[in-house]
């Protein structure tokens, strides 16, 4: 506390009624909670008063080693008494206390990622106090127990696990099987219990002292800005460190003072469907963190004889009038919190509500003809990696068995796993290539890494505002909670559904879309599109430039990639279509043939087959231009590796089983990836990219002359020298004209090539002068910039991830500086040597949001990914454009 305070800073804002002194617009300095907290005081809607501390002093706090700036100590104790002037309570007053919450909020919201302490001020003294005044000991002792637990477990790092088996040891001996029924006395025991923890696990008492505790506290959210998950949560969510959290401390107000209080959560829209009605959980006498911490399976806020709409009707008519409010102001779906203290309604925060991809798309939808929002800010509203979630598959009634269990569809999606119960297992087994569900009785902040790596998640408490439903929507993660009738036992590692046993390692189905479970593997069916999906997506194709097309090998996969709004094949990798049953032994024999005339003998066998294929594809994208590349993967890939396999192989096609394990082995390369394969196999065989044309060329003819338009481009493989492409060109067109000249036909044909090798990115200009097209084949490119193998990278990846030494996988999403640059050269030197050039993209990036806008900078024409991904990148280029 050296350093001068500039008279122009402030850290700390008011809020409360009439008028708070931020508001919305602040979200960057107070955090969204702390924002909103402001715009809902602003609004005239009721809520505890309070100040938020900002963003900076965290900035500060990192950056000092737990230090804070000149004159924040001040500004803290001005405000603490200008809320004690507001509430009529004085902090620490043993008659007459002042209890205080202390919040994190970050810009956006990072649910249950970083620390909340409830109850601040309670003391063995005001305790006393509370008690009286609210002539309610069993409340106050039950605030202060809830206290000694949450601060003795966020500040001073004691094991919750510590007190939750005092808690439940104390409901044994009181044979009660919920904490509320626990009476005083029981209470005060539990009380002093809880400190002996404390004591025996620090070595010094619980704080006495309310300002020691609000203290604690702020440095306590401030530090758990860095605690290991919340830095995990922003990796994912590609949020930046520096951003920092802000604290809000607030007023309490009490949903646990009896019967005639209540707290709970809720969203304006249903955040699973997007149907337009108010949805929510509550708990009578409970406190904020009962619902959402999964302890107990909340009731529906209305529509049901228990709901809050039956039990407390005036209130939740307030509740509604709020909520319908706040919706219109913010023109979005909100998540809200509430407590009822004493037939009181307040709001404790509000903000945008988390939701899947579906409830996304259709909240956005319907808000336009709601005329709450135009096109553009519905386009803009859905995360392009939201739409995958639509795209997902689901459980055909028809072909469903009886389901062994029921609970809440918390986030849709169908998905088999084996089982496993801990994070350690499923980050293990999935790291080992296995497909995993990961099975809790609920999940918290710690499960994190488990639920990312999980295909779905199964808990058997919590409601649909529990920690995991509301993790895994927004991961776009299959995901059932509160599935009560399972039973998990971790100690046995098994869990009991309807008198049946599952163990770890056994498979089960989850169904996140009806909240069913199933044993085994159960068969899912593709996802299919509405109308309002359709319509969201023309509005987003009206914005973008980039144009999108999609990786396809098979006419099956060209139709389902039509379907999705595929303007082309960026890429067909025709090597797939070798590996089909009825062709594979004749590649193998063109693969092993030792004289020119028995491969093209094989070949000619394989062209009719490869022709049927093209012109399948072809009929598909009647009208857009279809890309296909001739042969790439080193030959050695078609042929078997096992004893056993190429003795039935030499069987089948007629050959001694020793020498052809000898041909085999000798096809072996140290480095495949960097060996015999692409262009270099047209150099050394030129007769299977001659057939290839062929079979291109002839394809094309046939399906012209039944009406269907055919723009065919033809792609080489993994060139690094002009004068490879050079050589390979004059190959394909000399083959080419041949065929049209024998069937006297014209077609308009272009040939071009990947850039996939720097050396090609390096020499663009020269390599652009013998090519019609570039197409970026990233995955290679990223492997031959970084010297990364493609398939060995997985074992070093997370390493390098934890370790700070690369933010991201560059397989997944492009590597900016060292891959993108090489893009961007390519694209300008390329172009400026040849404007006409026609440039795409067709690595996995293509369907990477982040890399899809960095090619809308470069200034592609076109990137190119899988089908699925399909409107992925159409949105992400509608957001790259606006
Ligand atoms: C690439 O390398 O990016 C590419 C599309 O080709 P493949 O993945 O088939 O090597
Ligand atoms: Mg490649």
């Amino acid at each position: 506390m050296t350093r001068a305070r500039k008279p122009s800073v402030r850290y700390v804002y008011h809020f409360g009624a009439p008028r708070a002194e931020g508001g919305a617009a602040m979200r960057d300095l107070l955090g969204g909670k702390g924002a909103d907290v402001a715009e809902m005081a602003n609004l005239g809607i009721p809520v505890p008063p309070g100040f938020t501390i900002t963003t900076e002093v965290c900035a500060y706090f990192m950056a000092h080693a737990g230090g804070y700036p000149e004159g924040l100590g001040e500004e803290v104790a001005e405000h603490l008494h200008r809320l004690e002037v507001e509430t009529g309570r004085r902090f620490g007053d043993p008659l007459n206390p002042l209890l205080v919450s202390v919040r994190s909020g970050a810009r956006a919201s990072m649910p249950g990622m970083m620390d909340t302490v409830l109850n601040l001020g309670l003391n063995d003294g005001t305790v006393r106090g509370l008690g009286e005044r609210t002539r309610n000991p069993r409340f106050a002792l039950d605030s202060y127990r809830r206290l000694i637990q949450m601060y003795g477990a966020v500040v001073l790092g004691v094991p919750s696990a510590q007190f939750e088996q005092a808690l439940a040891a104390r409901r044994g001996a009181a044979r009660v099987s919920a904490d509320h029924e626990l009476r005083a006395d029981a209470l005060e025991d539990l009380v002093r219990e809880q400190r002996e923890i404390v004591r025996a696990a620090t070595g010094a008492d619980f704080p006495q002292d309310p300002h020691q505790q609000l203290w604690g506290a702020i440095a306590a959210v401030f530090r758990s800005w860095n605690s290991p998950r919340a830095v995990s949560y922003r990796a994912m969510h590609g949020y930046p460190d520096h951003w920092g959290t802000a604290v809000s401390v607030q007023a309490m107000v009490f949903g646990n003072m009896g019967d005639d209080c209540a707290t709970g959560v809720a969203f304006t829209r249903d955040p699973s469907t997007g149907a337009k009605r108010f949805f929510g959980e509550y708990l009578v006498n409970a406190q904020g963190e009962d619902v959402v911490a999964g302890i107990r399976t909340p009731m529906a806020i209305n529509g049901t004889a228990e709901s809050l709409e039956a039990r407390m009707p005036a209130l939740y008519g307030q509740l509604v009038e709020v909520y319908e409010r706040l919706e219109r102001h913010y023109r979005d779906m909100q998540d809200i919190e509430f407590t009822i203290e004493s037939g009181h309604l307040w709001l404790l925060q509000t903000r945008g509500g988390k939701r899947t991809g579906h409830a996304a798309v259709r909240i956005a939808v319907d808000m336009v003809d709601e005329g709450l929002i135009d096109e553009r800010t519905a386009v803009k509203r859905v995360a392009p990696e939201q739409l995958e979630q639509l795209l997902h598959p689901t459980i055909d009634p028809a072909d469903a068995p009886a389901a062994v269990a029921q609970g809440l569809p918390a986030s849709p999606g169908a998905a088999s796993g084996r089982v496993v119960f801990t994070v350690e297992r499923a980050v293990a087994r999935a790291g080992a290539g296995e497909r995993v569900v990961l099975v809790r009785s609920e999940t918290s902040p710690e499960d994190i890494d488990g639920m990312r790596v999980a295909r779905a998640i199964l808990t058997s408490t919590g409601g649909m505002t529990s920690h995991a439903a509301v993790v895994a929507r927004g991961m776009g993660k299959c995901c059932v909670v509160g599935c009560t009738g399972i039973t998990v036992d971790y100690a046995a590692k098994e869990f009991h559904a309807n008198g049946r046993v599952f163990r770890d390692g056994d498979t089960i189905t989850v169904e996140g879309s009806t909240g069913k479970v199933y044993a085994g593997d159960v068969p899912t069916v593709e996802a299919t599109l509405d109308h309002t999906f359709d319509r969201f997506m023309t509005w987003a194709d009206r914005f973008r430039t980039l144009k999108v097309r999609a990786n396809a090998d098979t006419p099956e996969d060209a139709v389902q990639a039509r379907r999705f709004g595929a303007e082309g094949i960026g890429l067909c990798r025709t090597e797939h279509m070798f590996f089909q049953e009825d062709r594979i032994d004749w590649v193998r024999r063109m693969i092993l043939a030792d004289t020119r005339e028995a491969r093209l003998a094989a070949l000619e066998r394989i062209l009719p087959m490869q022709r049927e294929d093209f012109a399948g594809v072809f009929r598909a994208m009647d009208g857009l231009p279809v890309t296909i590349r001739l042969l790439d993967p080193p030959l050695h890939e078609f042929l078997p590796a096992q004893a056993a396999e190429i003795d039935a192989l030499a069987q089948r096609i007629g050959v001694d089983a020793h020498a052809l394990a000898l041909k085999i082995r000798s096809l072996h390369e140290f480095n495949p990836m960097l060996g015999h394969r692409g262009c270099r196999l047209g150099i050394t065989f030129p007769e299977i990219y001659e057939i290839q044309v062929r079979a291109i060329i002839e394809a094309a003819c046939a399906v012209r002359a039944g009406g269907t338009v055919v723009y065919p481009e033809i792609m080489v493989p993994l060139v690094g020298l002009r004068a490879e492409l050079a050589w390979l060109r004059a190959l394909v067109v000399r083959e080419a004209d041949r065929v049209l000249a024998l069937l006297r036909e014209r077609i308009d044909y272009t040939v071009g090539t990947m850039i996939e090798v720097p050396r090609a990115a390096l020499t663009a200009a020269e390599i652009a002068d013998v090519s019609d097209f570039f197409s970026f084949g990233t995955n290679d490119l990223t492997q031959m910039t970084f010297g990364f193998s493609r398939d060995d990278s997985p074992k070093f990846m997370r390493a390098y991830i934890d370790a700070g030494i690369l933010s991201r996988d560059p397989f997944e999403t492009i590597d900016v500086d060292g891959v993108g640059r090489l893009v961007r050269l390519a694209t300008e030197e390329g172009r400026r040597a040849k404007p006409s050039l026609k440039v795409g993209l067709c690595g996995e990036h293509g369907g990477d949001p982040a890399s899809v806008r960095l090619m809308h900078e470069i200034g592609l024409d076109y990137v190119s990914c899988s089908p699925y991904r399909v409107p992925v990148a159409r949105l992400a280029a509608a957001h790259a454009a606006l």
